[in-house]
């Protein structure tokens, strides 16, 4: 396969796998950086600790909506003050299905604090949307903040009100599968997509996603783009760099 150079998985439970470290050396050989997602600020800590400083990879500090109910204040505090030490917020967002349409009080309150206060930061946030698609475009469109959709399997009349509100999408392996895939691809630009496998949870050939598997995704982005392979691989570095820059 040619090499595409330097590919980015902004969505990676990294500490949920068997072998965070073998996973992770892996996506390193293969050239993948990881933004390395977590549920909690004690995930956060927890996983910064047992990684230590890697180049390629980026813990980022998460409040997962379906955890919502069971953040005390003290988890907030922590949250905030660990902010300066990541470069992207995640998994955040909220989660109307029927696994969180329970807690949907408490995820609101929990993710209007995080989009208030990570205003300043401005850090990239990586945000999980199911069932919640429109309260979760509506809520980033007015704050405004850099943020990617991740995994996003809402309504498509919704796609254009997210690319107004300035809005990134994050595909995965599993998601080519699905029959809405194409058109979903045909109405997103190219220069707002970045890469994901939401691995270990996210499954592609009957096994947990892996970092490695991006490469053949950037190649089937390519087919749909209908460019060379190397190209759509500059595209998706050139999002992320754009992503970045829109952070302080
Ligand atoms: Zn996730």
């Amino acid at each position: 396969m040619t090499d595409l150079g330097p590919l980015l998985d902004s969505h990676c439970h990294l500490g949920a796998y068997d072998d965070p470290v073998a996973v992770m050396d892996s996506a390193a050989a293969a050239n993948v950086s990881l933004v390395a997602v977590t549920e909690s600020p004690e995930e956060f800590r927890r996983l910064k600790t047992r990684l230590g400083r890697r180049p390629t990879i980026e813990v980022a500090l998460g409040l997962h909506p379906l955890r919502a109910a069971s953040f005390r204040p003290a988890d907030i505090a922590r949250f905030f003050r660990c902010m300066p030490q990541t470069r992207w917020i995640g998994e955040v967002g909220l989660d109307f299905s029927q696994h969180g349409i329970a807690t949907k009080k408490h995820q609101l309150r929990v993710f209007d604090i995080v989009l208030t206060e990570a205003q300043p930061g401005r850090h990239p946030l990586t945000v999980h949307s199911r069932g919640a698609e429109t309260e979760v475009v509506n809520l980033l469109s007015q704050v405004q903040l850099p943020a990617v959709m991740h995994w996003y399997t809402g309504p498509l009349k919704l796609v254009d009100d997210a690319l107004a509100a300035g809005l990134y999408f994050s595909v995965n392996p599993a998601m080519t599968r699905s029959k809405r895939f194409a058109s979903f691809i045909a109405n997103v630009p190219a220069d707002r997509i970045l890469l994901e496998t939401d691995g270990p949870y996210a499954k592609t050939s009957g096994r947990p996603a892996q970092p490695t598997d991006l490469k053949s995704l950037a190649n089937q982005l390519a087919i749909a783009w209908q460019v060379a392979p190397v190209d759509a691989a500059q595209t998706l570095r050139r999002n992320h760099d754009r992503l970045r820059s829109m952070a302080g």
